[in-house]
């Protein structure tokens, strides 16, 4: 294959974790490059520091440096269909966090997956998409089976395409269950 046909190109296969997290490592056979060396982006914390920022598992690297606003369609979707976290790539708990396009039941979910709550922490405090206090965003913490795959209609112009929606918790297996809906403002000063 001609090295321009390869340029930007990623060709990713996974690999068995020996520490027993049901996530798997992503391996690329043409591996991204920043400053002249291979960059694989393994997950778990600490996340490693790319131009002065936490750089997120689900995060590309591009040609020329981090793409942060960007997400790497394979890795979204193996955090949605293993329950892993989209901010260090690691398994998630039994509950995590999910930011809201509105703070209620049957609302859009904005992040590709869910997060671990201290990784929810790191991704307010840095991520522009997540971080900006204009986008008004609701946070809430869910089971697995809180979210559930969505149709793309409902989203408003500019948002981030939602693939997920909060079921409403009458149709969970906790209907009982009372919901918590925080503004970014609430969960910075939890952090
Ligand atoms: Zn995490």
């Amino acid at each position: 294959m001609p090295a321009e046909a390869r340029a930007g190109q990623r060709v990713v296969y996974l690999r068995d974790r020996d520490d027993g997290q049901r996530m798997k490592d992503v391996i690329y056979v043409h591996p991204p490059s920043y400053k002249g060396a291979e960059f694989q982006n393994p997950a778990g914390l600490p996340r490693p520091v790319v131009a002065g920022l936490p750089f997120p598992w689900v995060t590309p690297m591009g040609d020329s440096g981090p793409l942060f606003r960007e997400v790497e369609r394979v890795k979204a979707e193996l955090c949605r269909r293993l329950w892993g976290c989209q901010v260090c790539g690691n398994d998630l708990d039994t509950t995590a966090w999910v930011a809201l396009e509105r703070p209620e039941d049957g609302s859009p979910v904005i992040t590709s997956a869910a997060i671990h709550r201290a990784c929810l922490s790191l991704a307010v405090e840095h991520c522009p998409v997540l971080g900006d206090a204009a986008n008004n965003y609701a946070f809430t913490e869910v089971f697995e089976d809180d979210i559930a795959a969505a149709a793309d209609e409902g989203r408003h112009e500019g948002a981030p395409k939602a693939r997920w929606y909060l079921r409403p918790v009458s149709e969970t297996p906790r209907p009982d269950r009372m919901r918590t809906f925080l503004s970014l403002r609430q969960v910075l000063e939890r952090s």
